[in-house]
């Protein structure tokens, strides 16, 4: 399952990408052009524009509305939508750019991770695309926080029953 997210929704495909989906975002691209990058990577279309909505529709692309809503309810509607479930850490993807992130040692970035973080983090992972590099920061809390939130809102996107 792999996404495009439209221009309103940055925050939704950092988001995407951090729990695991590769989720193409591209600024000041024309309706058109978006429309046919989803079609031509088969990519579901993530959108907050009805207009564009119906277009992908009737051009027969996968494609989702949300509405204006905050980040939890974004998210819990995308994965209740297809049966998705997190993946983080594990498929974590570059928020910045969307590579791939590769498992590497301390060793191999250690300038680049700030001291206070080296002893703290057991694992670091450095985007095979951007070259960014990341470890179990102060972030890690936030995100942990947002999944759980996630899963209060949208108890069937891990799969449990709703009583
Ligand atoms: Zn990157």
């Amino acid at each position: 399952m792999r996404f495009l997210a439209d221009e309103m929704l940055k925050k939704t495909a950092r988001w995407l990408r951090l729990i695991g989906f590769d989720t193409l975002y591209l600024e000041k691209l024309s309706d058109a052009a978006v429309l046919e990058k989803a079609l031509m990577e088969e990519r579901v279309l993530l959108t907050r524009d009805e207009e564009l909505a119906k277009q992908a529709g009737k051009l027969g692309a996968a494609v989702l509305l949300l509405p204006q809503q905050g980040i939890v309810e974004d998210l819990g509607k995308i994965l209740s939508a297809y049966g998705l479930t997190p993946a983080f850490p594990e498929k974590t993807r570059c928020p910045e750019c969307n590579g791939a992130l590769l498992d590497v040692k301390l060793e191999e970035i250690e300038g680049e991770v700030p001291e206070g973080s080296r002893e703290s983090s057991k694992r670091f992972w450095k985007c095979s695309s951007c070259g960014k590099v990341y470890w179990e920061g102060a972030h890690w809390k936030n995100i942990k926080r947002l999944l759980d939130q996630i899963d209060e809102h949208v108890p069937e996107a891990k799969g449990q029953n709703v009583a």
